[in-house]
This record gives structure tokens, sequence and C-alpha cells, in this order.
């Protein structure tokens, strides 16, 4: 047994043993499910708010079910978003098509290594411009789970340069998207220049 104390704002740590059990994460949604009749409260967890329909289950603009996350509102990734896409967009069911490259052809045609994953999604039902919003929620996700710090480890900060900056700003198809991820490492930097 585990115990935690509530502090006088109705907030509770949850313990480290437990985050570990549930596997939970900054990020992730618990439910509390009451039982009036034990007199107890089960929590589990629901995983990461879904990016693409913020958890409405919906794609408003196609008013179709959201395929990113099943129409569950969560996303479960507990083993990683690549194993997620790979395995846990039901692609038949909505009828998209999607690919994850490691390798793209430079100018010279030769093959290098993309600076992480990149995945493109491809279908006939659905707009071209709905398909690349969703892509840069997916990538960015990508992004967030291979941040640079692990492509450049030998920077003892692990900010990542202005060239690696450009790959994966490649990476990405929407301005939107483009602007997050920038500000996103913009902000890093502007906190360590401050240090
Ligand atoms: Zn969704």
């Amino acid at each position: 047994m585990t115990t935690a104390t509530l502090t006088s704002k109705g907030q509770l740590t949850v313990p480290k043993e437990i985050r570990e059990f549930l596997k939970i994460d900054t990020g992730d949604t618990i439910e509390f499910v009451t039982d009036p009749i034990t007199n107890s409260v089960t929590i589990s967890k629901k995983g990461k708010l879904c990016p693409t329909c913020n958890g409405s289950t919906i794609l408003e603009s196609h008013n179709l079910p959201c395929f990113v996350c099943d129409a569950s509102g969560y996303i479960n990734l507990d083993n990683g978003i690549i194993p997620y896409i790979m395995m846990g967009i039901p692609n038949r069911k909505y009828k998209i098509n999607k690919t994850i490259t490691n390798q793209k052809t430079d100018a010279n045609n030769s093959l290098q290594f993309n600076i992480m994953p990149k995945i493109e999604l491809f279908s006939q039902g659905y707009s071209r411009e709905l398909l690349d919003s969703i892509q840069d929620d997916l990538q960015i996700m990508i992004i967030e789970e291979f941040t640079p710090r692990t492509v450049s480890s030998d920077d003892f900060f692990m900010i990542p340069t202005d060239a690696i900056l450009i790959e994966i700003l490649d990476l990405l198809t929407t301005k939107k998207a483009k602007d997050k991820v920038t500000s996103w490492f913009r902000t890093e930097r502007s906190s360590f220049n401050k240090n």
C-alpha cells in the first residue's frame, strides 16, 4: 500500500511507484471511476489527449471520426510514437496509407539518413490540407521523442545547431507546425543564453 497527502488546493502527487505501475507521464490523462458500493475510486490511465481532435473524437472539418485516436480521444504511447503510428492508426478502417521513412535521396541521388523518421499520410477520402495538418501533429510527436538531444549528443548542452534545426523543419509541411517547433527550440536556446 502507498499513500499521498492532499494539499490545501486539493492537489495530490501520484507516488512514483504508482506512476511507474500505470506507466503514466507528464501530459497523460488519468481517469477516476467511483464505486459507491465499496466507497472506493479506481484510477487508470487514459493516455495522452489526441493532438488531432483534442479529445473530441471527431475531425470537425470532415465531420468524420478521428483516425489518429480511432475516435477514442486519447492515444496510448506506452511503446513510443513510432509503434503507435505503425500499429495504432487503423489505416484500413479509415482508408489511410502511411509511410515512415528513415532515408531520403539527396541532389546527387544518393541515399542519406533523415535526421529522424519522417511520416507521410496518404488518402483519397481526406483533403491534402487536413492530411498535412495531421501528418505534422504526428511528426511533432516524433520530433519530441527523437528530440535532437539524441542526434547532437556530442554537444554537451544538446541544443540543435541551425543546420540541424533546418533539417528538422524540413520534416514538417505547414507553417504553423514549423513555427511551433522553431519557437520551441528558440525558447530552449534563449533560456540557455540567459544562464
Ligand atoms: Zn483523435
